[in-house]
């Protein structure tokens, strides 16, 4: 298993990007299956799922830096509920960003249904979902403004988005000691 993996790994490279995630070559090696991924759009879309620093969630980041915002990135929140670790949060005005991936949050315009491996993906993409909306629960229920973006937002809406909801970037830009 382990030695079939890395074939298929080596036999990729150098020809665009790899199409085995590092997660699954790994989780392979040690003898779990996981259904490899021969599309290479698929893969990108693997790859933006890493938990923080995507392309879309980076420029929206410096976009807000720019502008004066300060923000924790990819900060953990105990809450009451569950645990919740969003993209972008902003503490003492506890509003909370998350710029979903497509694929792996099922955005109703590019988030189709793989259709190979149904049989891993569908309950997969589904338990993302779920997470994601008991995680907007829990934020809800502590009482933080919850801001989803699609990764296929530009970024000009997404920076529009967020500063709806947390209101204009204060004049010091100076960080308080982040009170949750
Ligand atoms: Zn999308």
């Amino acid at each position: 298993m382990a030695q079939q993996a890395k074939k298929q790994v080596k036999k990729t490279r150098g020809a665009g990007p790899p199409v085995v995630s590092k997660s699954a070559a790994e989780a392979a090696a040690k003898g779990k299956t996981y259904p490899f991924v021969t599309d290479p759009g698929r893969a990108q879309n693997m790859r933006s799922n890493r938990r923080s620093d995507t392309k879309p969630e980076l420029a929206l980041r410096s976009a807000l830096h720019g502008m004066g915002y300060r923000y924790r990135k990819d900060f953990r929140l105990d809450l009451p509920l569950r645990r919740v670790r969003p993209d972008i949060a902003f503490t003492a005005r506890k509003v909370a960003v998350f710029v979903d991936g497509c694929f792996w949050h099922a955005c109703p315009e590019h988030g189709s249904k793989p259709k190979s491996n149904e049989w891993y993906w569908s309950p997969k993409l589904l338990k993302n979902v779920e997470r994601d909306r008991a995680a907007d629960a829990a934020l809800e229920q502590a009482g933080w403004t919850v801001v989803r973006l699609w990764e296929h937002v530009p970024v000009a809406d997404a920076v529009a988005q967020v500063v709806a909801a947390v209101g204009e970037p204060r004049r010091d830009a100076k960080q308080t000691p982040d009170r949750l």
